[in-house]
């Protein structure tokens, strides 16, 4: 079927070495891209501002469960990941198109509930459904959103730009969606081997929310308004903590060290990790799905972040080649790696 005749499996590469080695070929012959794959949004000139575009599809099977995850929420969900990416520019998000896979179980009242959900956080955010494809699909449902947004000029945001010095910063708490996901795949293995059981889903709603319901941290975009603050890096936590420092301090070419007891974890998500054996700072360093904002200031900027109620300040940058590193309570470092952080490798 391909010319090449040779195969290498996907997972040899993994998913970030696959989209390097497909988008080494790209050229660049428009002058309106200014950036185009490797960041959260691509960013294309339009007259005074950047025009920002980032797509993602879900896969049911792949990113979704349809026997815990309500359609509405499924609906709401696959666009909120998409403007967390507009925001991961500093970019306010205008625009959505969606792209729909519909296997023939779906009902027409099953779609409606879908778009439901679509047209709840168009609302929420104030973004206009403009567009998009609907066909048949024989493996389940597929949703593919795309987000289009503008940032002023002087004020977009990149992963690169971290400077030595520079502190850390990232909304929210993490890995609460990660606890979020084992609630449900317990649940959903009770009820396999046994159909009468009642889901036990009590006390884990804001866990639940995270994983079913996230939202996008359009508050902070807000903030840096307010406050006249231009973050120097920014990306969006969506494969977790670990993977998204390594980001910042690849593209800026930097190192970076955190501080174990600043990493926001909520009580619920603690608690629930405990329930599980696992250990709370690898569901947020490791977890995913959180869409916080992970960025970087200058030090000089510390008085304003001060008394921002959910912004939390967990380290600083390092000079390039120092590394990635955590440190505990005791002083002790331990590498941040692509896997996540290694609690046991001291
Ligand atoms: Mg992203």
């Amino acid at each position: 079927m391909f010319e090449n005749s040779s195969n290498t499996d996907l997972s040899a590469l993994g998913e970030f070495g696959l989209i390097d080695q497909i988008t080494a070929p790209a050229k660049k012959v428009q002058q309106s891209t200014i950036t185009g794959v490797g960041d959260d949004a691509a960013v294309i000139e339009a007259g005074d501002r950047y025009l920002l575009v980032s797509s993602d599809m879900l896969l049911e099977g792949v990113h979704f469960d349809l026997s815990y995850a309500p359609l509405k929420h499924l609906g709401y969900k696959a666009v909120v990941v998409n403007l967390s990416d507009i925001y991961a520019m500093n970019g306010t998000p205008r625009q959505i198109t969606v792209n729909i896979g519909l296997s023939s179980k779906f009902s027409v009242e099953a779609v409606e509930e879908i778009y439901a959900g679509i047209y709840m956080a168009c609302d929420q955010y104030q973004v206009d459904l403009i567009g998009g494809d609907t066909t048949a699909s024989k493996a389940g449902l597929v949703l593919s959103v795309t987000a289009m947004g503008t940032v002023d000029k002087d004020k977009v945001a990149y992963r690169k730009g971290a400077k030595e010095t520079d502190l850390i910063c990232v909304t929210g708490d993490l890995g609460a969606a990660y606890m979020g996901l084992q609630v449900l795949e317990r649940e959903k293995t009770v009820f396999k081997g046994n159909p009468e059981a009642q889901p036990d889903l009590e006390g884990f709603d804001y866990i639940l929310e995270r994983q079913l319901k996230p939202e996008a941290q359009r508050g902070l975009i807000e903030f840096f308004k307010e406050r006249q603050i231009q973050p120097t890096s920014m990306i969006d936590v969506s494969d977790g903590l670990a993977s998204e420092l390594l980001h910042l301090c690849k593209a800026g070419e930097v190192g970076c060290q955190v501080y174990m007891q600043k990493i926001p974890i909520d009580h619920t998500t603690a608690q629930t990790a405990d329930e599980f054996n696992i250990n709370p700072l690898v569901a947020a360093m490791n977890g995913g799905e959180d869409y916080e904002l992970l960025f970087t200031v200058p030090v000089t900027e510390h008085e304003k972040l001060q008394d921002v109620p959910g912004l939390h300040i967990i380290g600083h940058i390092t000079e390039n080649g120092s590394g990635a590193f955590m440190v505990d309570d005791a002083g002790n470092k331990s590498q941040i790696t692509a896997q996540g952080w290694n609690a046991f490798a001291q």
